[in-house]
């Protein structure tokens, strides 16, 4: 690295040893490379003039044209308020200072022309701008162009450094960085996409002149880091592909073409047979399997799985799949042995309630071998459960594993068993490209046929009396009805006390003998709740109340209505799975999201998005809009999440573009020997040390 850009940022003029301080442990800037990498989060367009009548719909800073036409003191001594009305051909509006009236008051001159720049805010009725930058018309040089804000905290504000103050020092760095900044992407690929140089795009960042340098300097930026990151991503791949070893299992046979043939209760979708021949490639590659299948609710990804498991006991392997619940692991069970109706495999079922006298047995039957599929909850995982030769693991619902934990299945054997984890919240294609970009992923993105679309309404709690009536209606049509509850965090005593109050009225207004009501959540005992959740799968019951407990994978074909009470305290993916309990049989379905009156913009969005579509992926793209990409990926892959400048909830096109570059540019040279690419070779290599293993998922 340069001597330039390791500077310690105490050096650069205006900071000094306080600042420096300051700057280090507040933002993590300790020397001139990385002010220049500390990037304005926003622009400030100081080239136009807004008018007064736009401003109430503009929830940004504006800059105003006009004159003072009055000024006014008002309010006691302790709340001193001065305003100034101030007028342009549009209208007019108050300028207002809850502080400095004393030294404001005498420069403010009515009649005068001034610039005025601020952001307005609706105080009651009225709306005003607090607190506005100010000046006289004449002394305005005409400033042009863009004016970075930069992100600052409190600390830092406190010692002049607030977004303008930073400002001050970008813009000192940036006229010393001449001929000191190395370019680190290779010639060709920045003559081909028309790149500019990185010294360039660093000075243009902060110093933007004109709207068209701006976005190339931000554009090559954000591809530069996309680019780093999706190279690192694919060397990582080649050399776990490279390393790996992996089963191959040949053939296609007897239990497959069996169950296929004579088994299957239905065709499958073109969707799922498309997965399967990927997986099926993977099992012949000679190299270990690392697939993620992301389907909808409802797409079928059981069957996938089961058909994946019947491959590796042909070829003499065992198989397992994991479900991050009892109830979940219970019915994949169920649904397992049911499909396998008659055909000699030996299926057992692995679950923390398994007494111990069952669990030693099939703790030696996977010993043996002659178990050949085990399906269970987190209790797979223990030691004592060893396999002879375990030669795939599903995971279901992988969000609900840790990194840790779906490492471990794959120790489970000397050489790693394949690995296929099946989530049904779907990841927008920038995420997954972004976070799995060292995986392969699968997309069912067909439903099977003849299933109806849940029709989803929003209702107000006004509603509610119709809502009964609605849900007697479909009672006695001999559906059955879900009706969940917010229960985020299951030890928050109101959320509890919620649930145990609709309990109450609900089972008040469908009495008993009429009316059965089950109810499940987090704080039942395991048993209880199972017992429950049986209940009302045999349809002892028609109403089920519950949490999200109920929020994974769990199948009630028969239960076609889904309530979702204050609906505005979930987000989309929950509200998404929980709408994907219903819609399974054959019956048109309903959900209904019951809100109170009062709604955020964001919330509002979010319940039109339901009742709009039922399209995950459509879904998955609206939640990465309003929440962010950290949000959504949660925090266990965060640290991916040290994007710069790229915003990958914003930039799809330039995370496609980078990743073919990338993948382009790895196949003309795999391990970045041309000279051509030395810079880029030493760049990576250090990313690669730096950052062991974060993207691995299983
Ligand atoms: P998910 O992907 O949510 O796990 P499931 O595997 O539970 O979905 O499948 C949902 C329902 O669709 C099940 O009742 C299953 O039997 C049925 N199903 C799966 N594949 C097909 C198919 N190809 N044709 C018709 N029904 C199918
Ligand atoms: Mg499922």
């Amino acid at each position: 690295m340069n001597q330039f850009l390791l500077t310690p940022i105490e050096y650069l003029k205006g900071v000094g040893p306080q600042r420096a301080a300051l700057l280090s442990s507040e933002v993590g800037v300790r020397t001139f490379g990385d002010l220049l990498n500390y990037f304005p989060f926003r622009y400030i367009d100081r080239s136009r003039y807004h008018q007064v009548s736009d401003l109430i719909e503009l929830d940004s800073f504006a800059q105003l044209k006009g004159r003072i036409i009055q000024v006014v003191e008002s309010g006691g001594t302790r709340h001193k308020r001065l305003t100034a009305k101030f007028q342009d051909e549009s209208g007019v509006i108050d300028l207002v200072w809850f502080q400095g009236a004393k030294w404001i008051k005498p420069l403010l001159k009515a009649g005068v022309e001034y610039q005025v720049f601020g952001k307005a805010k609706q105080y009651g009725s009225t709306w005003s701008i607090p607190h506005p930058e100010l000046t006289e018309w004449k002394d305005v040089h005409q400033k042009t162009g863009l004016q970075p804000v930069y992100p600052s905290t409190e600390k830092l504000s406190s010692k002049g450094l607030h977004s303008k103050g930073i400002e001050k020092l970008t813009a000192a760095l940036v006229l010393q960085i001449k001929d000191k900044i190395p370019e680190t992407l290779p010639l060709e690929l920045l003559q081909e996409n028309r790149m500019i140089s990185r010294e360039q795009s660093l000075y243009l960042v902060h110093r933007p002149d004109t709207e068209q340098h701006f976005h190339q300097a931000r554009f090559r930026l954000k591809f530069e880091e996309l680019f780093l990151l999706q190279m690192e991503l694919q060397i990582r791949k080649q050399i776990t592909t490279q390393r790996s070893q992996g089963f191959v299992f040949k053939d296609v046979g007897k239990v497959f073409t069996d169950f296929y043939e004579h088994f299957m209760p239905f065709q499958l979708t073109n969707a799922q047979k498309r997965v399967l021949k990927e997986i099926r490639k993977d099992f012949l590659s000679g190299h270990h399997m690392n697939r993620l299948l992301q389907g909808d609710v409802g797409s079928g990804k059981t069957l996938v799985a089961l058909l994946t498991m019947l491959m590796a006991i042909d070829n003499g392997f065992q198989a397992a799949l994991m479900a991050p619940t009892e109830i979940l692991a219970q019915q994949h069970y169920e649904t397992i042995g049911s499909l396998l109706n008659g055909l000699p495999v030996e299926l057992r079922l692995l679950t923390g309630s398994i007494k111990k006298k069952e669990r030693e047995h099939i703790h030696a039957g996977l010993l043996d071998g002659s178990i050949q599929i085990l399906v269970g909850t987190h209790a797979l995982l223990e030691d004592v459960v060893q396999f002879a030769n375990l030669g795939v693991v599903v995971i279901d619902e992988q969000h609900r594993f840790g990194v840790a934990q779906r490492a471990k299945m794959r120790g489970k054997n000397t050489i790693p068993p394949h690995v296929l984890v099946m989530t049904a919240t779907p990841i927008p294609r920038t995420l997954a490209m972004t976070f799995y970009g060292d995986l392969d992923v699968s997309v069912i993105d067909e439903l099977p046929p003849g299933r109806k679309p849940v029709t989803t309404m929003h209702r107000y709690e006004s509603h509610r009396l119709r809502l009964f009536g609605f849900l007697r209606e479909q009672i006695a049509l001999g559906r059955q009805v879900y009706i969940v509850y917010p229960l985020i965090n299951e030890s928050e005593k109101l959320d509890f006390n919620n649930l145990m109050e609709g309990y109450e009225a609900i089972s008040r207004a469908f009495p008993l003998p009429e009316y059965k009501v089950s109810m499940v959540h987090g704080k039942m005992k395991p048993e209880d709740k199972d017992f429950e959740m049986q209940r009302f799968l045999k349809g002892e019951t028609q109403i089920m109340v519950a949490t999200t407990v109920i929020e994974v994978g769990v199948n009630v074909p028969n239960a076609s209505v889904m309530v979702i009470e204050s609906a505005e305290r979930f987000g989309l993916s929950q509200l998404h799975q929980l709408r994907g309990r219903v819609g399974r049989g054959a019956e048109q379905s309903y959900c209904i999201l019951m809100t109170g009156q009062k709604l955020s913009k964001e919330t509002l969005k979010r319940l039109e998005t339901m009742v709009r579509t039922n399209d995950g992926f459509e879904i998955a793209e609206v939640d990465l809009q309003l929440r962010g990409p950290g949000d959504i990926m949660g925090t266990q892959q965060s640290g991916m999440l040290d994007l710069k400048i790229a915003d990958l909830s914003k930039d799809a096109q330039i995370v496609v573009l980078a990743r073919e570059q990338s993948r382009a540019l790895l196949l003309a040279d795999p391990d970045l020997t041309q000279p051509k690419h030395a810079t880029l070779n030493l760049i990576l290599r250090e990313a690669l040390k730096s950052r062991p293993n974060w993207g691995r998922i299983a």
